[in-house]
Formats: C-alpha cells, sequence, structure tokens
C-alpha cells in the first residue's frame, strides 16, 4: 500500500500511493447514496437512500473489504473516475483535490478526528434510510449541503 507521506493530501492525486489515496476519503458516505438521472437533461438528484451495505447511523460500508463482491456495482473510486464523473459532492475530498482545491478545514486528516466533519454537517450519518427499507427512491429527493 505505501507509507504515508508528511501532507501527502497537498500532492496531485496522481501522486498518490494506495494508501494514501485511502486515507484521503473524508467517509462522509454521500457516494453511497442513489441518485436519480434524468434521461432527457442528464441533470443528477440526490436522494437520502443508501446502499445496504452502508450503515446508516456511523456512514461507514459495513463490510469495505468485501463490498465488491456483495454490491456488484459499487464504484471502486480511481483517478479516472473521479475526473469523469458529475456526481461526487462539492465536498468530496477527491473532487476538491482534483480540482485543485485544499481541504475542507473539518477533514479529519487536518483535525485528526472525523468530529468536525459531523459538527459541520458534512456527514449523512443519522440522516439516510437504507435501500432494503426505503421505497420507492423518488420519495427520497433531497438536497444536501453542500460545503
Ligand atoms: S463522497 Fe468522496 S469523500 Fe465522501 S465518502 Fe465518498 S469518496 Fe469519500
Amino acid at each position: 500500500m505505501g507509507a504515508l507521506r508528511d501532507r501527502f493530501w497537498k500532492l496531485p492525486l496522481a501522486a498518490l500511493n494506495a494508501a494514501e489515496w485511502e486515507k484521503l476519503c473524508d467517509g462522509c458516505g454521500k457516494c453511497c447514496l442513489h441518485k436519480l438521472e434524468d434521461e432527457d437533461t442528464g441533470a443528477i438528484a440526490e436522494t437520502n437512500v443508501a446502499c445496504r451495505l452502508l450503515d446508516c447511523e456511523t456512514a461507514q460500508c459495513m463490510d469495505y473489504r468485501h463490498r465488491k463482491a456483495k454490491v456488484p456495482d459499487c464504484l471502486q473510486l480511481t483517478l479516472k473516475l473521479v475526473e469523469r464523473v458529475p456526481w461526487l459532492p462539492e465536498s468530496c475530498a477527491y473532487r476538491r483535490r482534483a480540482e485543485g482545491r485544499d481541504l475542507p478545514e473539518w477533514h479529519h486528516l487536518l483535525t485528526g478526528s472525523t468530529d468536525a466533519m459531523i459538527a459541520a454537517g458534512a456527514s449523512v450519518a443519522g440522516r439516510v434510510i437504507s435501500e432494503d427499507e426505503a421505497g420507492p427512491i423518488e420519495h427520497h429527493i433531497v438536497a444536501w449541503d453542500d460545503e
């Protein structure tokens, strides 16, 4: 995986090793929520419906290591994907760094814990419902406060 270099999050995404790439995630959980795409316009609507593997109270994946086996369409975030997909939230650490922006001041790499992220309202923990319980996704469209 590689060692974590001092202030590695300042480096370009392409320069990160596997361990640094994993650490960059803020754990907000927003990429684990279903989105709806308008067939005509391509517009993306956000929802509060979570992948069934997401722990809705902590916004953490319940089986990160085996998630691809359990949820085959779970996307492994890569540099190419970060640059291509339109739905990563504004606050997403990968999106921010891909756009040349710094991490938000609440990011765990700057504060040492996820407390500030939760206090800032950047995590979906406790604010989402599992796809197993949600019913029609169209009933769950929300606009997440980003940033
Ligand atoms: S949206 Fe970005 S920062 Fe948030 S959990 Fe997903 S990959 Fe990590």
